[in-house]
């Protein structure tokens, strides 16, 4: 294989903004707390951390998985996160073409990347990721020759509104709340970025995910009925498979439905 300078340089790129996203996902949560700043530091000594112990993914293979000053083992998520990111950094080189639909996208996998881990650990999607990420990806539709922005406007539209009548629905025959408004704002966001025509595949293949993760969950539980998992990490996993995979489910789907 050979490898082109421009690939290295988007993989790289992509560890490094990983490295940042580890701190949008350690911050974001906490509303008093800057992005940008204090600087990093240990989450369990809170000595902050030299330039050399912050090289992504490089530093925690140096350091052993240990914090240099406290021993603290150093969680998985620090590479995970700056290795996802730059193998979508690849991923969407390779798929888009460069620099806007590249950009675009890029942003786009980066926002779901953060609320996966966010939603996960804490049962929440941030309004702070979703809300601009809505308007972004509208705004985007005008650089994205394969997307026109009435379908990214009918996307947020559609996205949005979809799930508000499953939400309500919902609220209706069990008086409970199933669904937060944080995964409605989010399939709205998903919409605006990959067109209204996304909708069916990411509701379907989420609610798939979802329900053979809620069967697992219940399942080493062992209670059953009432166990509380979220839903936007399984909407983002279906967005992210869309992004990439869109021309063969498009092509299945034609054929499901208009068979020759
Ligand atoms: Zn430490």
């Amino acid at each position: 294989m050979v490898l082109y300078p421009s690939f290295l340089i988007a993989f790289l790129f992509g560890i490094v903004v990983g490295s940042f996203l580890n701190v949008a996902i350690l911050r974001i949560p906490q509303p008093d707390q800057s992005v940008v700043y204090p600087p990093s530091h240990c989450p369990e000594c809170q000595t902050p951390l030299k330039w050399y112990d912050n090289i992504p993914l490089l530093s925690f293979i140096i350091l052993r998985r240990k914090c240099r000053y406290c021993q603290c083992p150093i969680s998985w998520q620090y590479p995970l996160i700056e290795l996802a990111m730059g193998l979508f950094s690849l991923a969407l080189l390779h798929s888009f073409p460069f620099p806007w639909p590249f950009i675009g996208f890029f942003l786009f996998t980066a926002a779901l990347l953060v609320i996966i881990v966010i939603d996960f650990k804490h049962q929440l999607i941030p309004d702070i990721i979703s809300l601009p990420g809505i308007i972004l990806g509208f705004a985007f539709s005008f650089l994205n020759p394969s997307l026109s922005w009435s379908d990214s406007g009918l996307g947020i539209l559609f996205g949005g509104g979809i799930l508000f009548l499953i939400a309500y629905g919902y609220y209706f025959f069990t008086k409970r709340v199933g669904m937060g408004g944080g995964d409605i704002k989010l399939l709205a966001m998903i919409g605006a970025f990959l067109g209204y025509q996304s909708l069916p595949f990411v509701i379907f293949s989420s609610s798939l995910l979802g329900t053979v993760a809620g069967i697992w969950a219940m399942s080493k539980q062992k209670k059953g009925g009432q166990t509380v998992i979220s839903y936007g990490p399984f909407l983002a996993a279906g967005a992210l498979i869309y992004l990439f995979f869109e021309p063969q489910i498009q092509f299945y789907l034609r054929s499901l439905l208009l068979p020759a």
